[in-house]
């Protein structure tokens, strides 16, 4: 096991696009939502087709390489800092004090 946190991770990231050349502007910020979303949708095709778990996880690191881009992205296009460990925490906490099955009545 290793420790990294996701605002390591998120730097990881950034580094690896800004020495591959990826996109790295403005208009760039909605392909990264894009691709994100079809990462997601390569898990699910993964899972679909009983592939192996590890190649379903791989597909979904996928997804939060492109999420973490984004707010990198967001970071540095914005001149603002997001702060991804806090957010987690924060949401997680938050969620926590919710009641049973919030927010899901059917399924
Ligand atoms: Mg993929």
């Amino acid at each position: 096991m290793c420790n990294l946190s996701f605002n390591e991770a998120k730097r990881m990231v950034r580094e690896l696009v800004e020495a591959k050349g990826f996109p790295n502007d403005e208009p760039a910020l909605t392909q990264k939502l894009l691709w994100a979303f079809v990462e997601l949708g390569e898990a699910a095709d993964a899972y679909k087709k009983g592939m192996d778990w590890l190649k379903v996880c791989e597909e979904l690191i996928d997804t939060i390489f492109y999420i973490l881009d984004f707010i990198g992205l967001v970071e540095k296009t914005q001149g603002i800092e997001i702060d991804v460990d806090r957010l987690f925490i924060d949401k997680w906490r938050m969620n926590m004090e919710r009641p049973r099955r919030y927010g899901q009545v059917r399924g």
